[in-house]
């Protein structure tokens, strides 16, 4: 695919800020994609909805048009994606195996692994070579073993998630419950399309990003700027007893902020539109270790 990198570094120029990017480490992805082709990313989708490819391809340059094309196909060295490369069957599995060989490759799944089964509830593709069907947990369980990085795009390939919810029939695993190594988790149903930026960025400046205890980056998940923490409806007297109640806190039907450490309250979505408190609904902690079981049932306190 073709790799032209400079409308990726004008973006994360323009919106260092915004995403959290520090200059330093935008100079730092300066130099990486001048010098060398950024490594190769292989994305593979395990049991998913394909939201969080949706939620990526919403992001929107403030700067100048940049939209997913530019971002991964263009810019980032997007190898393999099933949803966004134009090539398909035999011609892209062909060309994963190829970069697979080379290795120094950044691995990014989103979705849950199936393990019931032996894996065969999910196929991601048919090798050209024996013609057999290789389910996620074979792809997964190979490729992780050759990448330079392993990320885990959203809440199902973090940690489960929705697919993984009771009771769970297929046996899903998250991806580092299968390759029993660390990966770095970028969690939420779906994640914001900074984070992923900002991760993909920081792995092509050649850095590696401080995990906490949950595998995601301390930056993004710090708790300092959580849900609750920051939310302008915490200081205001009164709780809502009703949904549509506009500006009261949503804690007694079921906000399940405080328990959240993600950055929505300030950070917002859709741009910087809005997010799902200041729309009225209650965060139901999707970027959390164990969502959603361990917080349902939701709209209830
Ligand atoms: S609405 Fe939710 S996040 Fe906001 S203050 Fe109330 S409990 Fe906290
Ligand atoms: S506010 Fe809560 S439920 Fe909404 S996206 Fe953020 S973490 Fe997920």
């Amino acid at each position: 695919m073709k790799v032209s990198r400079r409308s990726f570094l004008k973006y994360c120029i323009a919106s260092a800020a915004t995403i959290g990017l520090d200059l330093s480490v935008v100079k730092l992805l300066e130099k990486a994609l001048a010098a060398a082709e950024a490594p190769p990313v292989l994305w593979l989708n395990g049991a998913n909805c394909t939201g969080c490819t949706v939620s990526l391809a919403n992001v929107v340059a403030h700067a100048g048009a940049l939209d997913v094309g530019d971002l991964l196909i263009n810019t980032i060295n997007l190898t393999f994606h099933p949803n966004l490369m134009g090539a398909a069957g035999d011609l892209a599995v062909t060309t994963l195996f190829d970069a697979a060989q080379a290795g120094g490759y950044i691995l990014a799944v989103d979705g849950g692994i199936p393990t019931a089964f032996d894996g065969h509830t999910c196929i991601v593709w048919t090798d050209p070579r024996t013609g057999m069907e290789v389910t996620a947990l074979e792809a997964v369980t190979e490729l992780a073993g050759g990448a330079a990085a392993v990320l885990c795009i959203g809440t199902c390939a973090s940690f489960g998630g929705i697919p993984a919810g009771n009771p769970n029939p297929t046996s899903i695993r998250s991806v580092r419950e299968i390759i029993g190594g660390s990966t770095i988790n970028i969690p939420g149903c779906p994640p914001h399309p900074d984070w992923m930026v900002w991760t993909f960025a920081q792995l092509l400046a050649g850095l590696s990003p401080k995990l906490d205890s949950s595998g995601r980056p301390k930056e993004l998940f710090s708790g300092k700027s959580g849900v609750h923490k920051k939310c302008p409806r915490k200081e205001v007297d009164g709780k809502a007893a009703t949904f549509g109640t506009d500006g009261l806190c949503l804690k007694k039907l079921g906000c399940r902020g405080p328990e959240c450490k993600a950055d929505c309250s300030t950070r917002l979505w859709n741009n910087g539109t809005n997010w799902c408190v200041g729309a009225n609904a209650i965060c139901l902690a999707c970027t959390e270790n164990g969502f959603p079981d361990k917080f349902s049932p939701f709209y209830r306190d």
